[in-house]
């Protein structure tokens, strides 16, 4: 049994991914190639916003964004200690300070209600993530930003394709990264990552940094960097994407059989009124979770823990001088997250299995 089953993916998808890398082949504009426009187009209109700037990964779309509005030593950056690495890394490598803000329980995404105790004149942006798929408090982020003049980010990397009310994640605060791993909701096959915004301004900078500042060939108008998408990853995402929408409902489906299998020994996964998650993780808490885990390992089942430490704690940061303590709330679900293998190609069969094997370990 698959995590993440890429392989059933690829077979169901076979031919028409396989056109898609032939034309490439065949066109061998294998940077910049006419695919990379189109993908950008295609997934701007999915998202629901005007441009969209493709890059080379999703850290890559993080940092970009930092780099075009002038983020540096001496700023600050506000954000979420329980995520992946990237988003605050890139706080750091920037030349920042990040500044930690402790999550809901509920939904495990930023706390809006805390940002006012950490608000300073350094403070120059957000980033919030839309943890396992799952949509931010979107509102509350924008409201406080413009109160504050600061930029606010959203980390899309695990929720392209998310609903919260009207609009689409990839759509909230000036502008979105989002990330094409493979094992995203909308991975390609390599590293892979893309901008949204609606401020065409800031589109046309992003691509300008993303190759090397130029927008002419050799005439370079501002210090980037090479962080472009190769054109077989965008036509590998051009082949998957017409199948993106059943895919996400496949994934609902699958979500809603663990919910009801496991409901009386596990709480379900929380969505809030009016969001559609994406579920780019399936994860569950328990106190006992590392015996869980190796039960679940000994009956062949994959799990993983996203995320074990919370950024605060994490070596990287010793710097920051945060302690045990700081975020009650991060530092709990660590120890208690875990997720079970979660694809739109799981069967109802495979489920059956992981669930009975999750339950014989409760009793
Ligand atoms: C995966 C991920 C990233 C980084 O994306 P890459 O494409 O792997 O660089 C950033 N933020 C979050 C929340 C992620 O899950």
């Amino acid at each position: 049994m698959e995590f993440v089953d890429l392989k059933a993916q690829f077979r169901a998808y076979q031919t028409e991914i396989e056109a898609s890398i032939k034309e490439v082949l065949a066109g061998s504009r294998f940077i910049n190639g006419p695919q990379v426009e189109k993908l950008e187009k295609a997934l701007a209109h999915f998202v629901g916003v005007s441009h969209a700037v493709a890059c080379a990964s999703g850290t890559d779309a993080l940092q970009l964004s930092l780099l075009a509005h002038g983020v540096g030593p001496g700023d600050e950056v506000i954000t979420t200690p329980f995520t992946f690495i990237a988003t605050a890394e890139t706080i750091a490598l920037a030349g920042a300070r990040p500044v930690f803000v402790d999550i809901e329980d509920k939904t495990y995404n930023l706390d809006p209600a805390g940002l006012k105790a950490v608000m300073n004149p350094a403070v120059k942006a957000i980033i919030a993530v839309d943890m396992f798929g799952h949509p931010a408090a979107w509102e509350e982020l924008e409201a406080f930003a413009a109160e504050h003049d600061l930029v606010l980010i959203e980390d899309a990397a695990q929720s392209l394709g998310a609903i919260r009310g009207q609009r689409r994640c990839g759509a909230f605060g000036k502008l979105a990264a989002t990330s094409f791993f493979p094992a995203k909701p909308l991975g390609c096959y390599g590293d892979g990552g893309m901008i949204f915004t609606d401020d065409q301004g800031l589109a046309e900078e992003l691509s300008c940094l993303r190759n090397h500042g130029q927008r002419r060939r050799y005439y370079h108008e501002m210090i980037g960097c090479n962080s472009r998408l190769d054109t077989l990853q965008a036509a590998i995402l051009l082949a998957k994407l017409p199948h993106f929408e059943a895919e996400i409902a496949n994934r609902i489906t699958v979500a809603g059989r663990y919910d009801q299998a496991l409901a009386g020994s596990f709480l379900a996964p929380v969505v809030a009124e009016g969001c559609r998650s994406v579920y780019a993780q399936y994860s569950l808490r328990s106190p006992d979770r590392d015996r869980l885990l190796s039960g679940l390992q000994e009956a062949g089942i994959p799990t993983a823990v996203h995320y074990p430490v919370p950024l605060h704690l994490q070596p990287a940061f010793a710097g920051l001088g945060y302690k045990e303590g700081d975020f009650p709330v991060a530092e709990l679900v660590s120890r208690e997250i875990f997720s079970l293998p979660m694809h739109p190609f799981l069967t109802a069969a495979q489920q059956q299995q992981i669930c009975k094997a999750l339950l014989a370990q409760v009793g």
